[in-house]
């Protein structure tokens, strides 16, 4: 793009090799911006909370997990790197390629705050709650204990069945 961009501006010389170079996308890393484009409620999101009175929300809920979403600092020290085991290298900071641990309270924290977004949205719009329902039923499915049939030798016999 950066070259069709020159080649346009008579900056570079034009000729059927350029031409061909330039329309096989391997000049992409400055993406072509035909419209301006303002993306208004994502501007400023700590504004849009502190005038909507949601302040507490956007620190509680929005501006730890934003230095991790954008890879400050701390993140990259907590989640990616990891201190080299060589003695003589003094402890300096490395990749590590390891997956970070699951935290599983983000799962009730992001149920949490999908029930409160969509109580928020059924009460707005003066809609039915058809999301309790599933919910509960979806809860009463996990407390139940699944019901074991047959003898254990019968489980084992099906099993090497499906084996085969
Ligand atoms: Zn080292």
């Amino acid at each position: 793009m950066q070259l069709r961009k020159l080649l346009e501006e008579g900056k570079l010389e034009d000729s059927a090799e350029l031409r061909k170079f330039i329309d096989s996308d391997s000049d992409e890393e400055i993406a072509d911006e035909l419209v301006n484009v303002r993306l208004k409620n994502f501007e400023d999101l700590r504004k849009l909370a502190t005038d909507a009175g949601m302040k507490h929300e956007y620190v509680l809920h929005y501006q730890e997990e934003s230095t991790i979403v954008h890879g400050h600092w701390p993140a990259l020290r907590r989640y990616y790197l990891e201190m080299c085991r060589e003695p003589l290298h003094r402890l300096h900071l490395q990749p590590n390629f390891a997956l970070p641990p699951l935290n599983p309270q983000l799962l009730d924290r992001a149920f949490l705050l999908f029930t409160e977004a969509y109580d928020l949205w059924i009460k707005k719009w003066g809609l039915r709650d058809q999301g309790t329902p599933l919910v509960d039923r979806y809860f009463e499915c996990c407390d139940t204990v699944p019901e074991v049939g047959g003898t254990p030798e019968e489980a084992t016999d099906s099993q090497s069945r499906r084996a085969q």
